[in-house]
């Protein structure tokens, strides 16, 4: 479901109609309604969508005569523009950022605050809205705020105004990105009473079996994180669907390899995998004859060997820094994409940490030729190595000569 409703200013006056949440506003813009702002813009916030909002609203424009029904609030609310609002002459809007933060405090990233300043954003840090004011007819005409001192206080955040401080930002459009909401309508059941869906570590709504969840209803957060939860409540469905028990998931949740798939890929009897998997050399289903870490591990740098692998510089993407002129009607993307070549050359930067990569480096370097390779029938990722116990002196020169600190030493415990 996401958490796609903005929360309105909690001040006085926040109803007024050309005072409008953050998502409004951007779904009004993706859905391609809203074709310009107002002269002036307030956009109420700190964090990366109140940057995304601002930074629109400066590329919008502003047009001088606007028609009643073309009103942005209007747009926002549903209304398809006219034509003449479309071929009026665009002209800047000004456009302020307020957060109750300093600006070097703000939530979003450091770039994204540098770019909006770099557009001709205003950013006013230390700031709280206190109210909005209207005129005789309802409709807003500045934001009034006051110097403000904020800080997170036990995940709360604590405000404290400083008294005779009170001045008023002109705005013809007030935008509050103060976070967003989840709309329960019709599923009012899995609200946890704070506004979001509590969930298990296989991300199964707490005392709901057979329902599951992932991304922002849990916290608003990051795509990633949305795909990440996707991910992990697939595996729960599908136990959930056979009948079985959810696992216990893994401290540390990634997806190196999974050797059971690796062996079913490879057409190898999966039987094999019942035999003991930990301190043998003598179960064919055992990774480098051990165990498989991959699934509860994250390998630390000085676990690998590092002397293997050469300085090689990151491919980085370029990033377009646009002026206050320059950002007017550019919806062109600031992020270039890097072209195929270093896409692959970026990829091969990869050291495969934790990973056995087939190098044959312990194989020529165990002294007591201990190390040998898996028959091809029988390899798969991560089987490609064996080692014979009755032969290695645990000298350490196999584990010291990994480039990938795949293999780690071990008396059996
Ligand atoms: C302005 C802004 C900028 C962002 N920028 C970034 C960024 O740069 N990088 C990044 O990683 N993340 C970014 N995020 C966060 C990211 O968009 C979210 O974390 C992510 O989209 C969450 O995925 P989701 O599947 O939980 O929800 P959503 O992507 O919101 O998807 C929820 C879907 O469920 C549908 N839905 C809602 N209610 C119902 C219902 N009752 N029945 C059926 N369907 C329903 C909705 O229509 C929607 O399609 C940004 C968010 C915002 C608001
Ligand atoms: S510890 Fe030494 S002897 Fe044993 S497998 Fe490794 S390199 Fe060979
Ligand atoms: S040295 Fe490490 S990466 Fe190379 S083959 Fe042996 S286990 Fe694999």
């Amino acid at each position: 479901m996401g958490a796609q409703s903005g929360r309105p200013l909690p001040v006085e006056g926040h109803e007024a109609p050309n005072v409008v949440t953050a998502t409004a506003f951007l779904k009004a813009f993706n859905d391609g309604r809203l074709q310009h702002v107002g002269k002036r813009v307030v956009v109420v916030g700190g964090g990366d969508t109140s940057i995304d909002v601002a930074t629109v609203a400066r590329r919008l424009g502003h047009i001088d005569q606007v028609h009643e029904s073309d009103r942005p609030e209007l747009a926002i609310g549903g209304h398809a523009a006219h034509d003449a609002a479309l071929i009026s002459r665009r002209q800047g809007a000004e456009v302020t950022l307020t957060s109750v933060f300093a600006v070097d405090k703000m939530q979003a990233s450091r770039h994204e605050v540098e770019h909006a300043l770099a557009e001709g954003i205003a950013i006013r840090g230390g700031m709280v809205p206190v109210k909005v004011v209207r005129d005789a007819s309802g409709r807003a005409t500045a934001l009034r705020v006051a110097r403000c001192e904020a800080k997170m206080v036990g995940g709360r955040l604590d405000i404290k105004t400083v008294d005779g401080t009170e001045e008023d930002i002109e705005a013809d459009l007030i935008v509050s990105a103060i976070g967003q909401a989840v709309d329960f309508s019709g599923l009012e059941s899995l609200n946890n009473g704070k506004g979001a869906v509590s969930a298990d570590k296989n991300y199964q709504v707490a005392g709901q079996p057979g329902i599951f969840c992932g991304g922002d209803v849990i916290r608003p957060h990051l795509l990633t994180t949305a795909i990440g939860h996707g991910a992990i409540a697939a595996e729960g469905i599908d136990r959930h669907l056979r009948g079985e028990a959810l696992d216990k998931r893994p401290k540390i949740d990634v997806h190196s390899f999974d050797l059971m798939r690796k062996m079913a890929e490879k057409g190898l009897p999966l039987t094999q995998i019942d035999e003991p998997l930990h301190g043998t050399d003598r179960s064919t289903g055992a990774v480098h004859n051990f165990e498989n870490r991959s699934d509860r591990y994250v390998i630390p740098h000085d676990e690998l060997f590092l002397g293997h692998f050469g300085y090689v510089p990151r491919n980085k993407r370029k990033v377009v820094t646009l002026n206050a002129d320059e950002a007017l009607a550019n919806f062109e993307e600031r992020l270039l994409p890097l072209v195929e070549a270093q896409a692959q050359a970026e990829a091969k930067r990869c050291m495969s940490c934790g990973l056995c990569f087939e190098c044959d480096n312990c194989v020529v370097y165990c002294p007591q030729t201990a190390v040998f390779k898996v028959k091809k029938t029988q390899s798969t990722t991560g089987r490609y190595v064996d080692t014979d116990y009755t032969k290695c002196i645990g000298c350490h020169i196999c584990h010291d000569v990994c480039p990938t600190g795949y293999i780690q030493m071990g008396l059996g415990e």
